[in-house]
């Protein structure tokens, strides 16, 4: 048996990696099963140029077994296996990555799978173990070696019994301290549960005897546990299939699956794109609000996947805020990731797949507007708020992309409207986009200042959210046409053009304005004669920025 240390550097770094590379022990099982898969990969991508290797996808495999009564964790794979050198150099050298080595060997440089890179993952495993062991034959090598480590001592390496290709590793679980317990890692429906999280999509069958529940034989009613070999990964991603082999049926099980939210779907977004950065993407409008939307926790974002396997939980950058209730997945094979491939090395990547899928959400919003306007409003009644606090923030920064999926109820209609409806089809005499702002559309409709452009034939849209005036305030113009309140004192009608100026009825009615002023001093500015009230004797009118509307809520805000 041969005794050897790890090179002085190295035993620093592995303190390092086991202390503070990951911030999640649990991670370790994935390093793991993302090497079995490469190194099954390895021996599929052999055979394509041997003769003499065959590869039968049947016989690969990755088994995961825990024994609870011995505390150890085996993971099992039929991969490429490791020779003595490869041992040493891959696992007794930190940081040297026989997958990447083999990659640019292999010129494997599209369409492949290797997880690899960095060379520091399969260290991860002394997170949770004191010793690791590890068994392997190389393919078209006739002795099999172990390999064993109790992490920063150094590792030993002997010639050992293994009658087929692959290789083992058995992890002896750690004993739990007072501030750490690791039973979780012997734990069946645990193991299962972070197997299910990170390696679901792992192409190769992810196998575990499970313990299982049957009808005993003969009996009605009496039950017996057994063990059962299960797979427990799902294997092909859908969002690697084909659009044309999927039903809607499967992204709504998708949906739950990966519980994105207890609803179903509104509708998905399958995104393949294959330019100069590669990326597959699963994405789902909801149809309803999720329950914490509108709370401090609700937390943005979408899945991380760098080649099926998953990088990160919720990637906030991959969405705006304006976008914020979009769930679902990317997944690319083109991420530099870091060293713990817990966060990504560039972000210019992200930000063009982010620019990508902001586009792409934008114009399906757009397409189920034109086509599917029922379902479009059910989304708009959830989410719209969301959209027009889009454009309010970031001082209107994003108003081309969101101006063309708002909605407001309108006089008209009586029912949502969008902003290019409206100015569609507006009289050719009309100059401005008129709207009301108040607490209901029934308020609304008795407001007196709405009489004169409701006369006039003009199209009234209807303000009750409280967002509303202020994102209108920020697009300023929709197609060249300026938004006006109807309590504005300068509506542009010809019939009240006049009224700024003093008119004969002013005069006349000096004496009374002039007492009505004094009484309701501080409280308005002037009192006129107006033209624009049809069946009520008085309103108010503003002509600053600010109308009654808005003041109201702005003197409700906290300072
Ligand atoms: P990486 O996967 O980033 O290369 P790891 O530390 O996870 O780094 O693994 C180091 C190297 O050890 C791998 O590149 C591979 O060559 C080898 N290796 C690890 N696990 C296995 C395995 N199950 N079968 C064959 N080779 C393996
Ligand atoms: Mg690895």
């Amino acid at each position: 048996m041969e005794k050897k240390q790890f090179q002085a550097e190295s035993k620093r770094l592995l303190e390092m990696m086991i202390n503070s590379i990951y911030s999640q022990k649990e991670i370790f099982l994935r390093e793991l099963i993302s090497n079995a898969s490469d190194a099954i990969d390895k021996i599929y991508y052999k055979a394509l140029t041997d003769e003499a290797l065959r590869f039968d996808k049947d016989s690969y495999y990755i088994k995961v077994a825990a024994d609870k009564e011995n505390r150890t964790l085996k993971i099992t794979d039929t991969g490429i296996g490791m020779t003595k050198e490869d041992l040493e150099n891959n696992l007794g050298i930190i940081a040297k990555s026989g997958s990447l080595a083999f990659k640019n060997e292999n010129e494997l440089k599209d369409g492949h799978d290797i997880i690899g890179q960095f060379g520091v993952g399969f260290y991860s495993a002394f997170m949770v173990a004191d010793v690791v062991t590890v068994i392997s034959k190389a393919v078209g090598s006739e002795t099999a070696y172990k390999w064993e480590s109790t992490g920063t001592e150094g590792y030993t390496i002997e010639p050992y019994e293994k009658d087929t290709v692959g290789t083992e590793i058995i992890l002896k679980i750690k004993e739990n301290t007072e501030e750490e317990n690791y039973d979780e890692y012997v734990e069946e429906y645990r193991l299962k549960s972070i197997i299910k999280k990170y390696s679901d999509f792992i192409r190769y069958p992810i196998k575990m005897d499970v313990t299982a529940s049957r009808l005993k034989e003969g009996s009605e009613n009496e039950y017996e546990d057994y063990e059962e070999e299960q797979i427990i990964n799902s294997m092909v991603p859908i969002w690697r299939k084909n659009k044309s082999e999927l039903a809607p049926e499967d992204y709504e099980n998708f949906y739950k699956e990966k519980h994105y939210g207890f609803d179903k779907p509104l509708k998905h977004i399958h995104i393949s794109v294959d330019g100069t950065i590669r990326y597959n993407a699963i994405l789902f409008i909801p149809e309803k609000i999720p329950f914490d939307y509108y709370s401090k926790e609700f937390e943005k974002g979408l899945e991380l996947y760098s080649n099926g396997v998953l990088i990160m939980d919720k990637c906030a950058d991959l969405l705006p805020d304006y976008f914020s209730f979009v769930k679902g997945m990317v997944d690319s094979e083109d991420l530099s990731l870091n060293i713990s491939r817990e966060i990504l090395q560039h972000d210019r990547q992200l930000k063009l797949i982010a620019k990508n899928i902001n586009k792409k959400i934008k114009s399906e919003l757009q397409i189920l507007l034109k086509n599917e306007r029922e379902k479009y409003e059910e989304f708009y009644q959830s989410f719209g708020r969301q959209l027009k606090f889009g454009i309010y923030n970031d001082f209107g920064t994003h108003k081309e992309v969101l101006q063309d999926l708002l909605m407001f109820y309108s006089s008209k209609e009586k029912k949502l409207v969008t902003l290019d409806e409206y100015v569609e089809r507006m009289p050719e005499d009309q100059k401005y986009i008129y709207y009301a702002s108040g607490e209901s559309n029934e308020r609304i409709d008795k407001l007196p200042q709405t009489e004169l452009v409701a006369e006039k034939g003009y199209e009234i849209l209807y303000f009750t959210d409280e967002v509303d005036e202020f994102a209108i305030r920020m697009l300023m113009t929709y197609k060249e046409k300026e938004f006006k309140s109807v309590s504005s004192a300068d509506l542009g009608i010809e019939a009240e053009e006049s009224e700024n100026n003093s008119s004969p009825e002013d005069t006349e009615n000096k004496d009374l304005f002039d007492y009505m002023k004094e009484t309701l001093s501080g409280k308005v500015k002037d009192v006129r004669a107006s033209k624009r009230l049809r069946s009520h004797p008085v309103c108010f009118s503003t002509d600053g920025e600010v109308t009654i509307e808005m003041e109201k809520i702005l003197k409700a805000m906290p300072n």
